[in-house]
């Protein structure tokens, strides 16, 4: 039988870690076995659906190239399907009008608690004759009647074998009293109707699993194989959330990393292959097996997300890598027309792969190659622009301005000749020289950084820079 998973969002919200994790996990299983993977928005709660949340959905997919062969199919325009299926089972027995007002649901409950029990439906409209509704009585929900007898057995790919008593299960509302499918009913017409081989979700819905096995039975349908994955946490050992920074898949596009560290590290939470942590996207196809997720929850951990992203920068091709670095260029701010003024974000991109976690830290690190800055950082300028290096600085400026070719050789003759001269070493001259022409402490090497900031604008910098210590000098 050919696999068929699914990953069914429900749109109130962005794809955050959690999503993307169980996404990942059906799009591998399917694409391990050769099967497909079907996308389903759940949007039957249209208060807090919105199409906003869809989009962000299928663009955090899309980024990290989980591709949906099926889909994405809609909830919402599968109305008329759920009231045809909710017919066959009242028709059949296995469901039931209830007339139960909420003062009655709530008297039962507060005595149920205070006879500590579950609270629980108990039944009442069980044994209703269906064609007599009570006389005044409001529009009916409909409950699934559940067998009493008898217990459930799950054989979950991670949890192993979960056995449930059905007389633990009470009889849920399947269809609301304004005539809407409730989750429970409408993702089990959703799997039957799709054929899911292979439930693939959160943990959090174990508890929904025995009752929905019974309305999948009582509709005709095979019980699928199901996998409940763990929670994943935070390093803190808390459930992660907001507090922790970042949870929404996007946000971690627009932080700058790389899709294939993102998806690295979601593989590796819960899942592993011995003590392996690099895993391309064709390697987790081949060796992803859903059996092997640990039962145990997993933690999302920054710092191994950026050790990956180092990796995947390291690893780029120059062209994508250039690319991205002038993507988050433009999201500090830098325009078009001052990158086609300054040099190839290719180049710069090249220089400063090996320094950089993320994109973002590296297109920080890059902005002085396209414009000019405002203030030196403080230390770095206290400590290298003083008034030793004005004689050094001064003469490098005019060896370098006739300097020709102007190329990252040339530069580090130059320099080397001026230091010599001058009776300093390399260093001495070097901060300096950094310093005046980046604003900053840190760069890749000097000569492979001028020749990119160009001649025009070094020169410019390093006048500017012996202003600044003459006027440090004077003051
Ligand atoms: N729509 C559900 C959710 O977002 C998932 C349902 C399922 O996978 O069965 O939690």
């Amino acid at each position: 039988m050919a696999v068929r998973t699914r990953f069914a969002p429900s749109p109130t919200g962005y794809l955050h870690v959690g999503g993307a994790r169980t996404a990942l996990f059906c799009w591998l299983y399917a694409r391990r076995h050769g099967g497909r993977f079907i996308l389903r928005i759940e949007d039957t709660d249209r208060e807090r659906s919105t199409q906003g949340a869809v989009e962000g959905i299928l663009d955090g997919l899309r980024w990290l190239g989980l591709d949906w062969d099926e889909g994405p199919c809609y909830q919402s325009e599968r109305m008329a399907r759920y009231g045809e299926a909710v017919e066959s089972l009242l028709a059949s027995g296995s469901a039931y009008r209830c007339y139960c007002s909420k003062e009655r649901l709530d008297r039962v409950r507060a005595e149920q608690l205070a006879r500590r029990e579950k609270p629980r439906y108990d039944g009442h409209c069980r044994g209703r004759d269906e064609d007599r509704a009570p006389p005044g009585a409001e529009p009916p929900v409909i409950r699934f009647r559940t067998p009493h007898d008898g217990e459930t057995v799950i054989d979950d790919l991670v949890r192993g074998r979960v056995v449930i008593r059905n007389d633990e299960l009470d009889d849920l509302v399947i269809v609301r009293a304004d005539g809407t499918p409730t989750y429970n009913f409408s993702v089990v017409v959703d799997d039957l109707d799709m054929a899911v081989t292979h439930v693939i979700r959160g943990d959090d819905h174990v508890n929904n699993t025995p009752r929905q096995i019974h309305i999948l039975r009582a509709l005709g349908g095979e019980v699928p194989a199901y996998a409940h994955v763990p929670m994943i946490l935070g390093r803190d050992g808390q459930r992660l959330s907001k507090r922790h920074g970042a949870v929404s898949v996007t946000t971690f596009r627009d932080d700058g990393y790389l899709p294939e560290a993102m998806l690295n590290h979601l593989a590796r939470l819960g899942w592993s292959h011995g003590d392996q942590e690099i895993f391309s996207r064709e390697e987790l196809v081949e060796l992803f097996d859903i059996r092997d997720v640990n039962r145990g929850a997993a933690s999302f951990d920054t710092e191994k997300l950026d050790w990956l992203n180092r990796h995947y920068v390291k690893a780029s091709g120059a062209k994508r890598l250039g690319g991205e670095l002038e993507d988050h260029l433009t999201r500090l701010g830098v325009t078009a027309g001052e990158v086609d003024r300054g040099p190839a974000p290719t180049a710069v991109a090249e220089a400063l792969r090996e320094r950089a976690a993320t994109l973002r830290e590296m297109a920080k690190a890059s902005v002085y190659f396209y414009r000019d800055f405002d203030d030196y950082e403080p230390a770095a300028s206290r400590k290298h622009l003083r008034p030793v290096a004005y004689t050094p600085l001064a003469k490098l400026r005019a060896v370098l301005a006739d300097l020709a070719p102007w190329d990252a050789p040339g530069i580090a003759d130059a320099v080397d000749a001026v230091a010599a001269e001058a009776g300093i070493g390399l260093g001495k001259l070097g901060q300096p020289l950094r310093v005046a022409v980046t604003g900053r402490g840190v760069s890749p090497p000097f000569d492979a950084t001028l020749a990119l900031v160009g001649r025009e604008r070094t020169l410019a910098r390093l006048d500017r820079a012996l202003d600044f210590i003459r006027a440090r000098a004077a003051s």
